[in-house]
């Protein structure tokens, strides 16, 4: 009889909240539609697709599109299945048997699921008290443990906290590593590091059209590095996997430089006024949560009964998520964070 390894038995298919008519505050997606019209636009050129055939294996179009959008060199950019797809590539590729990666926990759960699959060896650093990062820290301890990949999210998911330009050049300059920084959330923040990418031998970036850019069913996300690096990636990825309507659609929306520059004003007052609501409830009830400061389009609470008032506002038709020990909320519609906001009072209340 056929028996799973030891590593797959262990492992757990990932199951995202079954919130099928619930207020979802649970992914960090963005709550906008897709910019007036675009779909509009496309659909000519998806009317002449042949299906038949494969996408391009280097999303070119996409890629330029990216690269205008951002400020970079078109060459420095390989597209992915959503940056998750990505991070496989980069843990199979850059890291040999054997060989350590780091993470910065609390941080984004994918990486670890990563290493663990490519059986890498785990050197899981912390964050400060604070969630923040201590630089000097970091780099004698990646040395000194010979980690060859160290990842991290800035601005972070779960904790939403930025870490400034400076500290995460004087750390990608520190190490011997790779140094992977997953810019997911970095469209709502501007500590990002695009502007240098080609002048570090050792920094790979990942962008995502899944939070700011509105577009989490297309599955997109961006590695931008120096151009050795990215012909390696190139090199490393399956060559279709970026299908051909995602290429289109994604194209067209990176284009809209003015819809997506509104949409992301959209985003921050939204997320501003979410992060004003949750001190007034926290004056309200002093030493109840702390609330962190963030850069992201999501809060993150720190509280004593997290997974409790997880499962409340659940049973309320709010999805919410608790991880890292942090509650993560994202930033929705303006009904949607004032029936979140009405909830957790109700339950601070109790
Ligand atoms: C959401 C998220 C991603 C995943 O992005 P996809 O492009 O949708 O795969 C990557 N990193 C972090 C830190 C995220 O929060």
């Amino acid at each position: 009889m056929y028996e799973l390894n030891e590593k797959l038995k262990s492992l757990k298919p990932y199951v995202p909240a079954e919130a099928e008519g619930m207020i979802r505050l649970d992914a960090n997606e963005s709550f906008l539609p897709l910019p007036d019209g675009v779909l509009e636009e496309v659909q000519k050129a998806l009317g002449q697709v042949e299906f038949n055939r494969y996408p391009d294996p280097a999303a070119k179009e996409l890629c330029k599109a990216f690269a205008e959008y951002y400020g970079v060199p078109a060459e420095c950019v390989a597209a992915g299945n959503g940056s998750d797809e990505l991070i496989t590539v980069l843990f199979s590729g850059f890291l040999q048997k054997g060989e350590a990666y780091a993470t910065i926990e609390p941080d984004f759960s994918m990486y670890t699921l990563n290493g663990f699959v490519q059986e890498a060896r785990h050197v899981a650093l912390q964050k400060t008290a604070d969630f923040r990062l201590d630089i000097d820290k970091l780099i004698e301890t990646c040395n000194n443990e010979e980690v060859r990949l160290l990842i991290f999210s800035n601005p972070c998911n779960p904790t939403s906290v930025v870490c400034p330009r400076e500290e995460v050049r004087r750390l990608v300059r520190g190490v011997n590593a790779l140094v992977v920084l997953d810019e997911a959330y970095m469209d709502f923040s501007d500590q990002s590091l695009l502007p240098e990418v080609q002048e570090h031998e050792n920094l790979v970036i990942l962008r995502t059209c899944s939070k700011a850019i509105g577009m989490a069913a297309l599955r997109l996300g961006f590695a931008v590095a120096r151009k050795e690096l990215i012909n390696a990636v190139r090199a490393v990825k399956s060559p279709y996997n970026v299908n051909t309507v995602s290429q289109l659609l994604g194209t067209a929306v990176l284009r809209r430089k003015t819809d997506l520059e509104k949409a992301k004003k959209q985003l921050l007052y939204g997320q501003r006024e979410l992060v004003s609501k949750l001190r007034q409830i926290g004056k309200r009830y002093p030493g109840r949560f702390r609330l962190l400061p963030g850069e992201t389009n999501f809060a993150a609470l720190t509280l004593a009964d997290g997974e409790a008032l997880c499962r409340f506002l659940w049973e309320q038709g709010i999805a919410v998520r608790y991880t890292g020990g942090l509650l993560r909320v994202t930033c929705g519609r303006a009904e949607e964070n004032k029936a979140f906001c009405t909830a957790f009072e109700r339950y601070l209340q109790k």
